[in-house]
């Protein structure tokens, strides 16, 4: 990973490789962004730079023997610890027996998040877990002397769902760190550190993407701009719910929901069960995101109808149909709408038949239309 390979964010990087070019290494540093954000391909950039035989001020030379195998994640001197599960897939108890899965995991695609990873590899519980023994082994892993880089480079991904024994093990290590040993702590929860943890390292905040930055991203995904625009919109940042929504093309969102709208303005009771049955068919996943979408124009409908129209971050091609819709309900009605898709998607979450819900959720709603009879 190059710092030319993340879209913009061109502050944190310029940080990040002076840090570099004046020596100012700190010796445990927390990247500490948003969920599917920057975080993790930013430490590899760094860790990538920190170890370049040949960089320039702008990146990583990209070719030399230590950027080629920090390109495939197989540098002698670059060690991760991430969280893992018991699967049946693989056979291990720690980050080491999942090394080459995830290698393949971060190659593919670094703005990936935990529960990604633990389908990835097949987990049979959906925690994931650093163990203390993990924790322990830290210095065994880092007892040797650099082989061929400056620095040695530990990278634990997802410290924060460490447990009190573990993160007391990893603190221990943090008070008295090895000498030429850079610790990169990459996280999407820091809330949920220990502060003593996070008292031992430099935060480094990462943003989350840019609009812009995540409409750069999806040009190596789809030509569509049109799409490109709508995914954007719903990701809020978030890299991994982008390329989620991007693989989903096939299902046209807006199209349906201004129809399951129409259908509840009119109280078109046959289409609405129509309507009802096809939701019945779709996945837990993409029920979700259809509620999710709904809940996302509700809300800036609601933004639309206070007035505050230039806040509006919807795509263009939707822009008329919030306009309109807007007219047809008033404020506090659609506050209550919210209120029942927000209800509808906890039932859908609880596995509650999404025939029923649907339909309970549309015909509750009809109501709310004003309607010029
Ligand atoms: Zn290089």
């Amino acid at each position: 990973m190059l710092f030319k390979d993340i879209p913009g964010l061109e502050s944190i990087k310029s940080t990040l490789k002076r840090s570099v070019q004046n020596s100012h290494l700190a010796h445990a540093q927390l990247f500490d962004g948003p969920h599917g954000g920057a975080s993790l391909a930013l430490a590899l950039a760094f860790s990538t730079y920190i170890n370049c035989e040949n960089r320039t001020d702008e990146d990583s030379c990209g070719i030399c023997a230590s950027c080629s195998k920090m390109q495939k994640l197989v540098h002698p001197d670059m060690h991760f610890i991430f969280p893992i599960a018991t699967s049946k897939k693989i056979d291990g108890k720690t980050s080491e027996a999942f090394l080459s899965y995830w290698r393949s995991f971060v190659l593919e695609n670094p703005y990936r998040v935990l529960p990604e990873w633990l389908d990835f590899i097949n987990a049979e519980n959906k925690q994931g877990n650093i163990s203390v023994e993990e924790a322990r082994g830290i210095l065994g892993k880092l007892s040797t002397k650099a082989y061929e880089g400056e620095y040695k480079i530990l990278l634990i991904w997802k410290p924060d769902i460490m447990n009190a024994s573990s993160s007391n093990a990893l603190l221990k290590i943090l008070e008295e760190p090895p000498f030429k040993t850079i610790f990169l702590l990459v996280t999407d929860q820091s809330d949920r550190l220990l502060t003593t943890i996070v008292s031992r390292t430099q935060r480094i905040a990462i943003p989350a993407f840019s609009d812009s930055e995540v409409r750069q991203f999806l040009k190596r995904h789809t030509e569509s701009d049109s799409l490109a625009k709508q995914v954007t919109f719903l990701s809020d940042g978030n890299l991994s719910e982008a390329l989620r929504l991007i693989q989903e093309t096939a299902d046209d969102r807006s199209e349906w929901f201004a129809d399951w709208m129409r259908s509840c303005y009119k109280f078109d009771v046959a289409q609405l069960v129509k309507l009802a049955d096809s939701f019945d068919t779709m996945n837990k996943e993409k029920q979700k995101g259809l509620l999710e979408y709904a809940l996302r124009l509700f809300r800036d409908m609601l933004i639309w109808s206070q007035g505050a129209g230039e806040l509006l971050r919807v795509p263009e091609e939707e822009l008329t149909f919030v306009q309109n819709f807007s007219k047809a309900v008033n404020f506090a009605a659609l506050e209550k709408m919210v209120e029942e898709v927000n209800t509808a998607y906890y039932h859908i979450e609880r596995n509650v038949r999404a025939k029923m819900v649907f339909l309970d959720l549309s015909l509750t709603m009809s109501p709310y239309f004003k309607r010029r009879s």
